[in-house]
C-alpha cells in the first residue's frame, strides 16, 4: 500500500481485499492525509487477530508517530509491526519477486517517491528442447523454468538457457507522492509501465502549485514523456474540481496515455514480452 490516508479501512472492506494479508505501507510524508489512516488500520487489524508482521516504511518522523500511538492510544497488539525509517535513497526492501526503491521528491517537507519493481521473468520454457536433452518432466522442468540450473540423473548439468528463451522484463510502477517537477524524477521512472504522479490543481494555477509543493496536469504529463513511461495516472487531485475533465485534457495535450485517477479503479499492465 502506498500513502494510508483516512478512510482506507472503510475502502478495505469496499475493495475486499480484506486485513489479515502480507502487507508493506510505504508513506511518502508526514502529512496527514498520507499517514492518519495508519493508527485505525493498525488497530482493526489487532481487532481481528490479525498475526502476520506489517511492515511500514517512510521518513523520519514515522517511527516517533506509530510509538506515540502505540503508548498513548489503549489496544495491544496481536501481531508484530516492524517500521522502517528511510534514511537513504535507493532499494528499501527486496522480496523474491519485486524490490522497492526511493528517492527524495521536492514538496513543502521531507518527502519520497517510489518505484515498485518487478525482476526480470524467467524466459519461456521450450518442453522440446528440454526433451531433447533427456530432461526427465516434473520437478526438474519446474526447476528450470524457474531458473535454475540442474544436475540430470546421468550427471549431466543443464542451464536453464539450454532450454529456454531470454529473460523477460518485470513491471515498474512509479509513485511520486505530493511533489513539485523534479529533475531526478526522469530517470528514477524511466520505462514505467506506469507513472502515478501528482496533480493536484490545473495548468491555470501553476504559481500555486508551486507555492504549495504539489503539480499541475501538464507537469506531470512532460515528465511522464520526459522518462518514457507508458501509462500516466493523475492523482491527488484537489476537492474542487466537481469534473477532472479539465485535467485530463491539459494533461493528454502533452502524454496521451493519461487517466485520472478514481476511487477502486483498477488498470491492468500486460507483462512485457521481449
Ligand atoms: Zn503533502
Ligand atoms: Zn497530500
Amino acid at each position: 500500500m502506498f500513502d494510508c490516508g483516512e478512510g482506507v479501512q472503510r475502502q478495505i472492506i469496499k475493495a475486499k481485499t480484506g486485513f489479515h494479508k502480507k502487507m508493506k505501507v510505504f508513506i511518502t510524508h508526514m502529512h496527514g492525509d498520507h499517514l492518519l489512516g495508519l493508527p485505525g488500520l493498525i488497530q482493526t487489524m489487532a481487532l481481528l487477530d490479525r498475526q502476520r508482521r506489517l511492515d511500514v516504511y517512510g521518513p523520519l518522523g514515522v517511527v516517533d508517530f506509530l510509538e506515540c500511538i502505540k503508548k498513548t492510544v489503549q489496544f495491544s497488539l496481536t501481531f508484530p509491526i516492524e517500521i522502517h525509517e528511510i534514511e537513504e535513497q535507493g532499494k528499501i526492501c527486496e522480496e523474491d519477486g519485486y524490490f522497492v526503491e526511493t528517492i527524495r521528491s521536492n514538496h513543502v517537507i521531507h518527502s519520497v517517491a517510489y518505484a515498485f519493481v518487478e525482476k526480470p521473468r524467467p524466459g519461456r520454457f521450450y518442453p522440446n528442447k528440454a526433451k531433447l536433452l533427456d530432461v526427465p518432466e516434473g520437478p526438474l522442468w519446474s526447476k528450470l523454468q524457474k531458473g535454475h540450473q540442474t544436475e540430470l540423473p546421468n550427471g549431466r548439468i543443464v542451464k536453464p538457457e539450454d532450454v529456454s528463451g531470454p529473460s523477460r522484463p518485470g513491471r515498474k510502477i512509479v509513485y511520486t507522492g505530493d511533489t513539485r517537477p523534479f529533475r531526478q524524477l526522469t530517470r528514477f521512472a524511466r520505462g514505467a509501465d506506469l507513472l502515478v504522479h501528482d496533480s493536484t490543481l490545473d495548468d491555470t494555477l501553476t504559481e500555486r502549485a508551486e507555492d504549495d509543493g504539489h503539480s499541475t496536469p501538464s507537469q506531470a504529463a512532460k515528465n511522464a514523456k520526459k522518462a518514457k513511461a507508458k501509462r500516466l495516472v493523475l492523482t491527488h487531485i484537489s476537492a474542487r474540481y466537481d469534473d477532472t475533465s479539465v485535467l485530463l485534457e491539459q494533461a493528454k495535450k502533452t502524454f496521451d496515455n493519461t487517466v485520472v485517477a478514481e476511487d477502486f479503479m483498477k488498470i491492468e499492465i500486460p507483462l512485457p514480452e521481449n
